[in-house]
């Protein structure tokens, strides 16, 4: 390195000069004659501006054809790559939720790649409905008399007011008018959806009386919404399902339950808290009940209307359905999804969001013992031990109802934690964790891909010891 810059400088490499260079070329093969120009042009750019600037800078083809390999590489990644969700929250709303089960996969696949009867009866050669794919498999699995399924679980609850309460009221308990995050919240989809909220009851308490005070001449639906993300205790009082669905009948009011996640099995059988299940919902007497695919149920996105039959044939005679329908790809999946209820047993071998859900603590504690030497000596300077946490289901379920769990405990002085965390963030499959009390917090409930842990935290750039 002893030529002055301004020799160093004659000699950068021209781009067609790496081009026909083997890591150039390679480059173009991989990626392209324009694209592979384009990154490499940059690269020696950015060497000349280094090297005027008095700066050193790696000028032979090779180094230049490695920095427009990098550039072209970081450019390629996806944003959508798969990471490691060890949050702790299984149906983390921002990480996607659930993940879909191998026959879902395989279907999804099969559906997206090729033409299929989406909406052609295959009997008659006529054309059929979207909803003939999944309509005979709601029916068993929620005991409704019909269902329809649109985009997600707030399009359901916007298609359902809308149908029944445009231009009208719809009445909701004080109780109720919960937000789930992101952007649902009751009243404002009331508005969106053309109907104006009737708030009956208070905060607390709400009585029967209350809704029939409620209901008039211009109610169009009276609406119970699961209270999922939090809890009132205490001097509280809410009329359940079977008292208002007969309410509501009396007074001649369309009844729609919003279950939210809406699980199809009861869970405690796995250890879980016991939520409402769709069929006692149905049971309990709704006109229709709305609840989402990709929380509890572990599928697609989607949201379900399911009850009597001609509320439901009300719901898809509304011009909006259109608009909030599902394609091929999601349907195919979704119909898989529903088939493997018809053996519960196996459901938490099936279904990867009851697999994780019911994963025992003794055996996340263990894969948390055999992981912690290697993730302690890929990261020097850090503690690393392991410890018992509470994981959570996520996706708007009670967040203090948590499950035990292990993990990792990362911890370190300074603001290395919170570097720590963004080069984990910055890997090619990135792992996301929680910081909790001082310590970088790897929940391992959703880890089942053991050695791929292991092999990406080699890929962390070193050193990023403390000092
Ligand atoms: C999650 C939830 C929704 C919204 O469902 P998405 O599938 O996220 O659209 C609606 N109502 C309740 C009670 C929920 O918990």
């Amino acid at each position: 390195m002893s030529a002055s810059p301004a020799s160093r400088l004659r000699d950068l490499p021209g781009v067609d000069d790496v081009m026909r260079h083997a890591g150039g070329a390679a480059l173009v093969t991989r990626f392209g004659r324009a694209e592979a120009a384009e990154a490499i042009r940059a690269a020696v750019a950015e060497a000349r501006t280094a090297l005027r600037s008095g700066a050193d800078a790696e000028i032979s083809r090779e180094a230049v054809a490695a920095e427009a390999g990098r550039r072209l590489a970081a450019r390629d990644r996806s944003s959508l790559r798969p990471l490691f969700n060890l949050t702790g929250t299984v149906l983390h709303t921002n990480l996607g939720r659930a993940l879909l089960a191998e026959t879902a996969l395989t279907a999804a696949a099969e559906a997206a790649g090729h033409a299929v009867a989406l909406e052609y009866d295959l009997d008659t050669g006529r054309r059929g409905e979207r909803d003939d794919h999944v309509r005979a498999l709601l029916r068993e699995v929620t005991g409704a008399e019909d269902g329809t399924v649109v985009n997600n679980n707030a399009a359901a609850v916007l298609l359902v007011i809308n149908t029944f309460a445009a231009g009208r009221e719809a009445v909701v308990s004080r109780g109720e008018l919960v937000e789930i995050g992101g952007s649902f919240r009751i009243p404002e989809l009331m508005t969106q959806a053309g109907a104006t909220l009737r708030e009956v009851g208070t905060t607390n308490r709400t009585h029967p009386k209350d809704y029939v005070a409620g209901f008039g001449p211009d109610t169009g639906l009276v609406m119970k919404v699961h209270t999922s993300n939090y809890r009132i205790e205490g001097y509280t009082k809410e009329v359940e399902a079977p008292e208002l669905a007969g309410l509501a009948r009396a007074a001649g009011v369309a009844f729609c339950n919003d279950l939210g996640s809406g699980t199809l099995v009861d869970l405690s059988r796995w250890g879980l808290k016991k939520e409402p299940t769709v069929r006692e919902a149905v049971a309990d007497g709704a006109d229709l009940v709305t609840f989402s695919g990709d929380k509890l149920l572990g599928g697609p996105q989607v949201g379900f209307v399911v009850g009597r039959a001609e509320a439901v044939a009300r719901v898809n005679r509304n011009p909006m359905k259109r608009a909030l329908r599902v394609d091929k790809m999601r349907l195919a999946a979704l119909e898989a999804t529903l088939k493997l209820y018809r053996d519960p047993d196996r459901l938490d071998r099936t279904l990867p969001t009851l697999r994780l859900l019911a994963r025992p603590a003794a055996e996340i504690r263990a894969l948390a013992e055999r992981v912690r030497p290697a993730a302690a000596a890929a990261l020097p300077g850090f503690d690393v031990s392991v410890g018992d946490c509470r994981s959570q289901i996520g996706s708007g379920a009670l967040p203090v109802d948590t499950i035990p769990s292990a993990g990792l405990f990362v911890r370190a002085g300074g603001d290395a934690l919170g570097r720590l965390a963004a080069a984990l963030r910055a890997l090619p499959r990135p792992v996301i964790g929680r910081v909790s009390e001082g310590a970088l917090v790897l929940d391992l409930r959703c880890l089942e891909d053991e050695a791929g842990f292991i092999a990406t935290l080699q890929d962390l750039p070193h050193p990023h010891a403390v000092p």
